[in-house]
């Protein structure tokens, strides 16, 4: 397994870390496996989406801040209620499949790091595993 830092700048935040992962399956030598993301926080997530519009993450950030505002008479005292919720409805794993020592990926995929009570220095694990 590696990991590997993220510093995120704002209290919500789509971060793509493709280029990261991509790096490390190159990294790896591996042509052909799988490739296993956890995110180890529990108000941050990951999510696969579009990136060749950068509206989309906004328009994604800005219709879960409408879903799940800031403030809503929580009882999680410690103020950051609404970013434990959003990071369970995105999750905290992704698996996708590596062909040819590539990430295999949709023409407009990405995967997103999702800051939701930043900013933060996060972490992200990565184990890749080798098709026998
Ligand atoms: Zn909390």
């Amino acid at each position: 397994m590696t990991s590997f830092t993220i510093r995120t700048a704002a209290r919500c935040e789509m971060i793509d870390i493709t280029g990261r992962i991509a790096e490390e399956v190159r990294k790896s030598g591996i042509k052909d496996g799988i490739c296993h993301l956890f995110i180890p926080h529990t108000t941050a997530a990951i999510t696969i989406n579009e990136n060749a519009d950068p509206d989309v993450p906004r328009d994604i950030l800005t219709a879960l801040d409408r879903l799940i505002p800031l403030s809503d008479h929580y009882r999680h005292a410690e103020g950051n209620a609404a970013a434990h919720i959003k990071a369970s409805l995105f999750g905290t794993s992704q698996t996708v499949f590596i062909e040819d020592g590539r990430l295999v990926l949709g023409t407009w995929q990405s995967l997103f790091f999702c800051e939701f009570d930043g900013p933060r220095t996060r972490k992200a694990l990565v184990r890749l595993t080798e098709d026998s």
